[in-house]
């Protein structure tokens, strides 16, 4: 009974784990990309690929409701309104005129 361990792996055997498959994930450059205003925007479309100033959409959100409800209560029901007449306090989705293609949201 001379065998060598079980379990035992000799070195020479080891293999190192394979390299993970790198995915390189392009990155657009500075002037394209998400928006970063609440304004038209100058970017290169993703989808169409023509330089385009965007066309941005205003879309109340749950706090444009929130600030709504807050000034009903707290001063008077005309204002109300007031949170849906001002961008800053809604996203601002970002269309290609071009294509129609959704780019992206800027919220505040
Ligand atoms: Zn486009």
């Amino acid at each position: 009974m001379s065998n060598s361990q079980p379990g035992f792996t000799p070195a020479q055997t080891y293999q190192p784990p394979p390299p993970h498959s790198q995915t390189v994930i392009i990155q657009a450059t500075s002037s394209a990309g998400v928006p970063v205003s609440n304004e038209p925007t100058r970017i290169v479309c993703p989808s169409c690929h023509a330089q385009v100033l965007t066309t941005v959409k205003h879309q109340a959100t749950t706090r444009t409701h929130c600030w709504a409800l807050v000034l009903c209560i707290l001063f008077c029901w005309p204002c109300v309104c007031v949170p849906y007449c001002m961008k800053s306090c809604q996203n601002a989705n970002h269309y290609c005129p071009n294509c129609n293609a959704f780019i992206g949201t800027y919220s505040n």
